[in-house]
């Protein structure tokens, strides 16, 4: 029944049906982007035939709806983050530039010389590096939270990093790398009982599992929307008022001002003051699309399907003599990280490739974890609810191939 239904969702997945290499496609690359529905791309297509002049104080008819339709899309981040403000949710280009707004905002305000900012083990470079940035700007301190043995982070040692000189903490919600679904909520709990705010980093997160930002209490959330099923080049921050409100503005220009002269500017209130120049509002229009085609469908049968396929996927993959699964936690998303014996990942990921399956090799922009394992990187299968248990035999058996062919 449940099969049914997932297979039956591919037809709104017309690249499914491309072959490579003469043979057909398995996309199994959706923690890096995710295809999109027919309804997403016809969404830009609408925007742009019907909807298209440049947004906010336009007098006229067409500005007037474009403003409508960005501003909608701000609600519906905002309701499918479990919000109930939508001033507190800033367009960005994506997860990326969310971190690096707060590290840079945040830190201008927050932080100085001596300070501390805790991440962990697992993170992807975009939370590490805007905060590495701020630190060498600062004079400030980056400590990391170990993981165990099958990727969990260890709350123990969490727990000791935390002082009276921790900052900020900044964590991700699932490990690309890794599938672990880190204890967000309790990492938050520890964190607010000494005061300390907690970035969360969404990305892989927002496409698998039900999310709801303010019953976690995280004080900012941040995600992409190209890996949940949105398009390219927009993303949000969920931040609460009372840290944006007390935050600088991360960049200058149109639409962030309230009024300008050259003696004094003053900035506009929230969410503008964090969204200088046009934003993407066609971006944003398609992106409440995908949100809410994701929603109709449902994340916690979404979570349930991939997590299933996830599951029959480890089972098959350890019919293979040699296979090394990364990423062993009792509380997994739909992503799985592998070697076989010596065989280079790459070397996997090209003949892979050729029989039409495409997976993702190497460090998965998490050198500091794939270093901490000892590992040239590893091969990734990542799941959708558009995936199937055929395309995993599929895959299983042409990874067989492969590994006699490599061994
Ligand atoms: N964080 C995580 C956990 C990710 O998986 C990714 C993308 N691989 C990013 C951040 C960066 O996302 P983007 O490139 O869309 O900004």
């Amino acid at each position: 029944m449940e099969n049914k239904f997932f297979e039956d969702i591919r037809s709104d997945f017309p690249i499914l049906n491309e072959r490579v290499y003469n043979k057909p496609l398995v996309y199994f690359d959706n923690g890096a982007t995710t295809q999109k529905p027919r309804c997403v791309v016809e969404k830009i297509d609408y925007a742009y035939y019907h909807l298209n002049a440049n947004i906010h104080r336009g007098v006229h008819f067409l500005s007037q709806q474009a403003t409508l339709a960005h501003e909608d899309a701000r609600k519906s981040v905002a309701e499918f983050l479990g919000s109930n403000k939508s001033e507190e949710i800033i367009f960005t280009r994506g997860t990326t530039e969310a971190i690096n707004l707060v590290a840079t905002s945040f830190g201008e305000a927050f932080c100085k010389s001596g300070d501390e900012i805790v991440v962990s083990v697992m993170e992807h470079h975009s939370n590490i590096v805007p905060w590495q940035m701020l630190c060498e700007r600062k004079g400030m301190k980056l400590r990391v939270i170990p993981m165990t043995e099958a990727g969990d982070l260890d709350m123990d040692v969490y727990k000791s990093l935390l002082n009276e000189r921790t900052r900020i903490v900044s964590v991700m919600h699932v490990s690309n790398v890794l599938g672990t679904i880190n204890d967000v909520a309790e990492i938050i709990r520890i964190a607010h009982e000494k005061d300390i705010p907690v970035l969360i980093d969404g990305a892989q997160a927002v496409p698998h599992i039900p999310v709801a930002v303010v019953k976690l209490d995280a004080d900012f959330y941040v995600f992409s929307g190209h890996k949940i099923y949105g398009p390219t080049g927009i993303g949000a921050l969920y931040g609460k008022e009372k840290w944006l409100n007390a935050m600088p503005p991360y960049q200058g220009g149109g639409e962030m001002i309230a009024s300008v002269s050259f003696e004094k500017t003053t900035y506009n209130e929230l969410p503008f003051k964090f969204e200088a120049g046009t934003p993407d509002y066609i971006g944003s229009t398609a992106l409440a699309e995908a949100l809410r085609y994701v929603s109709e469908i449902g994340l916690d049968k979404i979570a349930k399907y991939e997590h299933d396929l996830t599951t029959y996927a480890t089972e098959r993959l350890n019919e293979i003599d040699g296979l090394k699964l990364f990423g062993t936690s009792s509380d997994k998303s739909a992503v799985i990280s592998f070697l076989v014996g010596k065989i280079h990942p790459y070397d996997i990921g090209m003949l892979l490739d050729k029989l039409g399956i495409a997976v993702r090799t190497g460090h998965h922009c998490a050198q500091p974890l794939i270093d901490s394992l000892g590992i040239p990187g590893t091969v990734r299968a990542s799941f959708s609810f558009y995936n199937t248990k055929a395309e995993i035999d599929v895959f299983v058996e042409a990874l067989k191939r492969v590994v006699m062919m490599l061994s």
